[in-house]
C-alpha cells in the first residue's frame, strides 16, 4: 500500500485527490492537509467583492465531502517538509509520512515587496475569500461616498486576469447604482501594453482590452512600477521599452484592489534550491516530478514555470484553471505508473484557456501552447462568456460538492460555451 499526500485543497489539491483516489482505489491511502477547513472557489472572489456571491455560495466544508470519498483529511497547515525522510511536520507538532507527495499549495501573497500594499496596509486585493469579503466591507461604505478607483497589479505580477475582471465588474456594479459618473477609473499594471496577460498577448487581446477600457472610461498606466501605496494615494513609477524610467505618477485612489506578485509558501521553499527557484516555485519536470526527489510531485499556482518573455517591469506567466487540470490528469497517471512500476508518460498540456467576466459580458482566451507563436491565439467577446463563467462557477462548485473525480474543466468549457452559442444563436434569429 502507498499513502499518498496532498498539500492544499482548492482548484488543483481537491480534484487531484479525488482523481488520485479514483485511480488507485481502495489498496491505496489518500491524506489531504489543508490549513483551511474549507473548499472556496477562487475565481468567484471578484463577485464576492461587490456583493453579488458570497461566502455560503462559493465555498463549502472539506472533511465531510472527503470523508465519504474515504479520504483521509487534516485541517491543519503543514509546516516544515523534510524530503529526504519523506516527512511532513504539521503545525501542532505531528509527523505524517508520505511514499508520494503533491505539492498544491498555491501562492504565498507579496504584499511585503511594495510599501503600503494590500489588505493590511492600503490596498485591497481579492486573491483569497478573507481578503474578497474585507473589500466588500469597505465597497459597501465607498458606493455611499464613492471617489477615483485604482485598479491593477504590481511588479513580479503573473495573475492579470482577475484585475480586468474587477475593473469591469466594479464598472457594471457602479453603472447599475447609477454613480459611475463619480468614479474617475484608472488601470495600472506591470504588464508591457493591455492585454499583455503575461502570455505576450493573446490574439487581438491589445486591441480588445484597450477599446474595452476605453469604451468604459478606465485610464490606463503600463510597464507601470507600482513603487508606495498611501491612503489615498499609489505612487507609480512608468517605464519605456529600454527600462527607463519615463514619469512618476501619484494617482489618487479611494478604493483600490491591486493584485500582488506571487511567491512560493513558506512550507516549499524553506526546503532550498532541490525543491523551489529563487522565488520558491516548485521545481518540476516534463511530468510534474521534482527533479531530485522523484516521489514529490506538484501542481496548479505553486509550480515553476518561465515568464513567456522579459519585460521591462517584471512579469511572470498565469497558471489557470484549465492548464491546472491538465496537470491534475498528469500526476494522477504518474503517480498510478510509478506505483505498478511503469516510467511516467503523462505531460500536462501548456495551453491557457480563460473565461474572463466583465461583469454583464466577458472576454474568452484560448492560448495553444502558451508560449507563442502558437497554434492557436483566439479571443472573442460577449455576453456568453458572462453566462459560461456563471456556468463554470456552478459547475465546478457541485462536482467538487459531489466528490466527483473529472472537473473535465475542458469538456465543461466546450460543452459551455457550444450550448451557449448555439442558444444566443437562437435567440438572435
Ligand atoms: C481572484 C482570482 C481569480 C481567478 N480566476 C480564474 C478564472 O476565472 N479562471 C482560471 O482559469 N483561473 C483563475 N485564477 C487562477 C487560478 O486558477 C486560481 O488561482 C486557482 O485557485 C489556483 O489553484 P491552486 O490550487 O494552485 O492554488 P490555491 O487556489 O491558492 O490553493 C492552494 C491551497 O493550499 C493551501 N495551503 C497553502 N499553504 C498550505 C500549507 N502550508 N498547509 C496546508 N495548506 C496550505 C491554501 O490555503 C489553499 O487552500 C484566478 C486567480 C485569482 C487569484
Amino acid at each position: 500500500m502507498s499513502h499518498i499526500v496532498i498539500i492544499g485543497a482548492s482548484t488543483g489539491g481537491l480534484p487531484a485527490a479525488y482523481e488520485i483516489k479514483e485511480v488507485l482505489g481502495k489498496k491505496h491511502e489518500v491524506t489531504v492537509i489543508s490549513n483551511t477547513e474549507t473548499f472556496h472557489f477562487v475565481p468567484s472572489n471578484p463577485w464576492v467583492a461587490v456583493g453579488w456571491r458570497n461566502r455560503k455560495d462559493t465555498s463549502f466544508p472539506l472533511a465531510p465531502r472527503l470523508k465519504r470519498k474515504k479520504i483521509n483529511f487534516i485541517g491543519q497547515a503543514a509546516q516544515t517538509l523534510k524530503p529526504n525522510e519523506n516527512q511532513i511536520v504539521l503545525a501542532d507538532g505531528q509527523v505524517i509520512n508520505y511514499d508520494y507527495l503533491v505539492i498544491a499549495t498555491g501562492p504565498k501573497l507579496a504584499f511585503d515587496e511594495v510599501t503600503g500594499l494590500g489588505p493590511q496596509g492600503h490596498t485591497h486585493s481579492i486573491c483569497t475569500l478573507d481578503h474578497a469579503e474585507k473589500a466588500h466591507e469597505d465597497w459597501q461604505a465607498f458606493v455611499k461616498a464613492p471617489g477615483p478607483i485604482v485598479v491593477g497589479a504590481a511588479p513580479f505580477a503573473s495573475c492579470f486576469g482577475p484585475a480586468y475582471e474587477f475593473a469591469f465588474i466594479m464598472d457594471t456594479d457602479l453603472r447599475r447604482r447609477k454613480i459611475r459618473d463619480k468614479v474617475p477609473m484608472t488601470f495600472i499594471t506591470s504588464e508591457p501594453y493591455i492585454g499583455h496577460l503575461g502570455l505576450g498577448g493573446v490574439g487581438d487581446s491589445k486591441g480588445l482590452l484597450e477599446s474595452e477600457l476605453r469604451n468604459h472610461d478606465i485610464k490606463w498606466i503600463t510597464n507601470a512600477k507600482i513603487t508606495k501605496c498611501e491612503p489615498g494615494k499609489i505612487f507609480v513609477d512608468e517605464y519605456n521599452d529600454r527600462g527607463e524610467v519615463v514619469k512618476q505618477h501619484e494617482v489618487a485612489h479611494k478604493f483600490s484592489m491591486i493584485l500582488p506578485a506571487f511567491k512560493g509558501v513558506d512550507v516549499v521553499s524553506q526546503v532550498g534550491e532541490d525543491l523551489v527557484n529563487p522565488r520558491g516555485f516548485v521545481k518540476v519536470d516534463e511530468f510534474q516530478r521534482n527533479p531530485k526527489w522523484k516521489n514529490i510531485y506538484s501542481l496548479g499556482v505553486c509550480i515553476a514555470i518561465p515568464p513567456v518573455e522579459a519585460t521591462p517591469v517584471p512579469t511572470g506567466a498565469p497558471k489557470t484553471g484549465y492548464m491546472i487540470e491538465s496537470m491534475v490528469e498528469a500526476v494522477k497517471f504518474n503517480i498510478k505508473h510509478d506505483i505498478m512500476g511503469y516510467a511516467p508518460d503523462h505531460r500536462a498540456t501548456w495551453n491557457a484557456i480563460c473565461l474572463a467576466d466583465m461583469g454583464d459580458t466577458g472576454a474568452a482566451f484560448v492560448a495553444m501552447p502558451q508560449i507563442p507563436p502558437r497554434n492557436t491565439a483566439w479571443m472573442k467577446k460577449g455576453k456568453w462568456v458572462h453566462l459560461a463563467k456563471v456556468l463554470y462557477e456552478w459547475y465546478f462548485i457541485r462536482k467538487m460538492k459531489k466528490g466527483k473525480s473529472e472537473p473535465a474543466y475542458e469538456k465543461y468549457i466546450l460543452k459551455a460555451l457550444g450550448i451557449v452559442k448555439l442558444k444566443s444563436k437562437i435567440v438572435n434569429k
